[in-house]
């Protein structure tokens, strides 16, 4: 059922089995898993069904510490996430991989690292996670991606860098894919346009009741036998921090982490090559598109492509942070980009044997990396307010010139590989290269909207930007002197509050995160139902 707060006379108290804050990725998941368990599911979405500027106005805030950009176009707080049905699934982009088993362990030279569950244990819940996200499954060997898709992708001679898969899947707006699901389930109503303010609680120790507000001036108190905070990796850390009826610190935050650990993957737009073999031999990097044959989606098609990555073992042996970087097939003009030492495409090619007219066999190299976690980069209430009263985020994000560094080492091994393995020459160009018309890039297509500004490239100072996924800022540790929630989701420090969403992240890996939100989602509502009945 689906029903509009607005509508609902001022005081009314609403009260359920399971209370979900936030109807995107996380909360729709959870809700849906929980449909038809016996417990009466309550799912309170700040929006409505399509975006409306006042209630995107409440994710507005201030970026206080490194810019948020995308190359280097700066990108506001209420742009990074979206606040109505389906959330940021709205615009996501549907790059789906799993974390690697590295991202769950302590690395002793990373600051901070280590999960407090391992591969095995997301491991289950990984096929209903695929179906959840609609790609085909939780296959994601590169053998087998090159069977499905029919491309086959050149072998690395490289003990540090490997192929790996990507499943791409769009456009998946959870909102619309599943709201037919949301109106017929009869145990799960979902209340647009209803914010929470506050989780209220008299001892900290439990959350008594939810305060609810509508931009209309409608206030509505929602009680539950649990609640689960899915608002998305920001909004959580805000959410709890506004909470104060306990402790002016905000609602389990005994040990100040609430916020802390904000993390990224630094989006890096770090250089160019030239092919030295048919750019057909290439094409798995572009991808292509499958059918699915089973399950919720069977028939429908989604694209699937190859990536290039650091391994394990590479990480383990030279104490470094995870980097993938994608191939992007592009056409630059001869005369750029320019390298620092001033060579040309038209260089790079000559260095092939390439003469006279440039191939239309040009890359281009863009990659996510992992950052270190720092308990300074942080989620923050400001001192403005926003319609409802709530204090405004201040974001925080910090990395450091090591991080930097990594990425750029990890960008250097994917170029000796290359080169190695007679595939072309990839060169450098970190700061020099813009996307001209990044509103028309739809991945999986060609591009070749890139441009160069040689005076602009920069080995230190390289635009990075953000891939808008917040991620460890209710960090997931065994211990809560490291962490806000326990192995299970739960606040360490509040026995019926339980989080969902990257925020519970214990380190961000290099994987885009929504395909594992989304298995620790159906994880959460699987723990759920065996605590409550
Ligand atoms: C441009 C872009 C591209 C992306 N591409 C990818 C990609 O390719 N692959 C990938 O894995 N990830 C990608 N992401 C990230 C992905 O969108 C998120 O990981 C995912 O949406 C997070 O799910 P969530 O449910 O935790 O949060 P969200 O999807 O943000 O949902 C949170 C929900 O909570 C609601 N809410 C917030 N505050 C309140 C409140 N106080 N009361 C009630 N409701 C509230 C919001 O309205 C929203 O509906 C991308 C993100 C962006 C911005």
């Amino acid at each position: 059922m689906l029903i509009d707060a607005r509508s609902l006379p001022s005081g009314t108290t609403r009260r359920a089995d399971v209370c979900v804050i936030g109807g995107g990725a996380a909360g729709i998941t959870i809700a849906l898993e929980l449909a038809g368990s016996g417990l009466e599911v309550l799912l309170l979405e700040s929006g409505g069904e399509v975006e409306e500027p006042d209630t995107r106005d409440l994710a507005a805030g201030e970026s206080i510490g490194r810019p948020a950009t995308t190359l280097d176009s700066p990108v506001r707080l209420d742009q990074m996430r979206l606040r109505y049905l389906g959330g940021t699934t709205n615009h996501w982009a549907g790059f789906c991989r799993p974390l690697s088993p590295i991202d769950f362990e302590v690395r002793d030279h990373l600051a901070v690292s280590g999960w407090p569950i391992g591969p095995a244990d997301l491991e289950p819940f990984l096929a209903r996670a695929a179906e959840w996200v609609r790609i085909s499954d939780e296959n994601f060997d590169v053998a087998t991606w090159e069977e499905r898709l029919g491309l086959a992708t050149p072998k690395l001679d490289s003990a540090a860098i490997d192929t790996f898969t990507y499943q791409l899947t769009f456009p998946t707006k959870f909102g619309e894919l599943y709201r037919r699901d949301l109106l017929d389930a009869d145990d799960v109503t979902v209340v647009l346009h209803a914010n929470v303010v506050n989780l209220a609680t008299a001892d900290g120790r439990r959350v008594d009741g939810l305060d609810v507000r509508t931009l209309t001036g409608t206030a509505l108190r929602v009680e539950a036998t649990a609640y689960v905070l899915a608002a998305g990796g920001i909004e959580n850390a805000r959410l709890l921090l506004a909470s104060t009826d306990a402790d002016p610190a905000g609602l389990g935050n005994g040990n100040d982490l609430v916020g802390r650990h904000f993390t990224e993957h630094l989006q890096v737009y770090a250089g160019f090559g030239v092919l030295d073999v048919d750019p057909s031999e290439l094409v798995g990097y572009n991808g292509g598109d499958v059918t699915i044959t089973a399950g919720r989606h069977a028939g429908s098609v989604h694209g699937a492509k190859f990536a290039l990555g650091l391994t394990d073992e590479h990480l383990r042996e030279a104490k470094t942070t995870g980097m993938e970087i994608q191939i992007l097939p592009s056409s630059f003009p001869a005369g750029a980009p320019v390298q620092e030492e001033g060579a040309t495409m038209a260089d790079v090619a000559a260095l092939l044997g390439h003469t006279g007219a440039m191939p239309a066999s040009s890359v281009y190299l863009q990659g996510l990396a992992e950052q270190e976690l720092d308990p300074e980069s942080r989620v923050l209430l400001g001192s403005a307010t926003d319609a409802l009263g709530m204090r405004r985020v201040q974001l925080d994000w910090r990395y450091s010139a090591r991080d930097r560094e990594r990425a750029l080492d990890g960008y250097r091994i994917a170029a000796e590989a290359f080169g190695a393995a007679g595939l072309g020459r990839l060169q450098l160009v970190p700061g020099g290269i813009h996307a001209d018309a990044l509103a028309d890039l739809v991945p999986g297509e060609w591009v070749s909207a890139y441009s160069s500004t040689p005076s602009e490239i920069d080995l230190e100072n390289f635009v990075i930007g953000m891939g808008f996924h917040h991620m460890c800022t209710t960090r997931m540790a065994a211990d809560p002197s490291e962490g806000v929630v326990d192995a299970d989701c739960r606040m360490h420090e509040v026995d019926n509050l339980w989080v969902g969403g990257s925020s519970v992240f214990a380190t961000g890996g290099v994987a885009t995160p929504t395909y594992s939100i989304v298995a620790l989602a159906v994880r959460l509502a699987d723990h759920l139902t065996t605590v409550l009945r």
